[in-house]
C-alpha cells in the first residue's frame, strides 16, 4: 500500500459536493480508491448539508447574500474548525458561506489549517489516507 503525504485540508476540508470533475491521474488502482473515497465523502457531505440548510437560514454568513432553490449550489457548508469529519447535529460547527467569501474563509486559513491537520492526524490515524482530498487541492477545488 502506498502512503500519501499530501497535505489535507487547505483548500479542501469543505468541498460541499461541487467536485464533480473526475480525476485526471492515471493507474486504476488509485482511480477505484478515489472513487470509494470520493463516494463516501459525497454521502457524507450531503447528509450535513442537508441538515445545515434546515438549520440555517439560506443566507451567507459573510456578505449576506440570500439565497433560494435557484441558486442554492452556490450557497455552501462551512466548518468552522475547518475539520469537515466534526459534524455535530446541532449544526455549531456548520456555517453557511456563499461560494466567494467560503473561497476566502478558506484562503485566511491556509497556515492555521497546515497545524491543524498535524493535531488531526495525531488524533485519528485513519485521517492520514485521504488521496481524495490532495486531489481536489489538484482540480483547483
Ligand atoms: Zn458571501
Ligand atoms: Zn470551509
Amino acid at each position: 500500500m502506498v502512503m500519501y503525504t499530501v497535505p489535507v485540508g487547505i483548500t479542501t476540508d469543505c468541498v460541499d459536493g461541487m467536485n464533480m470533475k473526475k480525476p485526471s491521474i492515471n493507474g486504476s488502482r488509485l482511480d477505484q480508491i478515489v472513487a470509494d473515497a470520493r463516494r463516501h465523502q459525497e454521502e457524507r457531505e450531503k447528509g450535513y448539508r442537508e441538515q445545515a440548510l434546515k438549520l440555517y437560514p439560506w443566507i451567507c454568513g459573510r456578505c449576506a447574500r440570500e439565497f433560494t432553490l435557484k441558486n442554492l449550489a452556490e450557497l455552501t457548508v462551512h466548518h468552522r474548525d475547518h475539520n469537515h469529519d466534526n459534524n455535530p447535529s446541532d449544526g455549531s460547527n456548520w456555517e453557511l458561506l456563499c461560494l466567494y467569501c467560503h473561497d476566502n474563509e478558506h484562503a485566511r486559513y491556509i497556515n492555521a489549517d497546515k497545524s491543524l491537520d498535524r493535531r488531526r492526524t495525531k488524533q485519528d490515524p485513519a485521517a492520514t489516507f485521504k488521496p481524495f482530498a490532495g486531489l481536489d487541492g489538484l482540480l483547483g477545488k
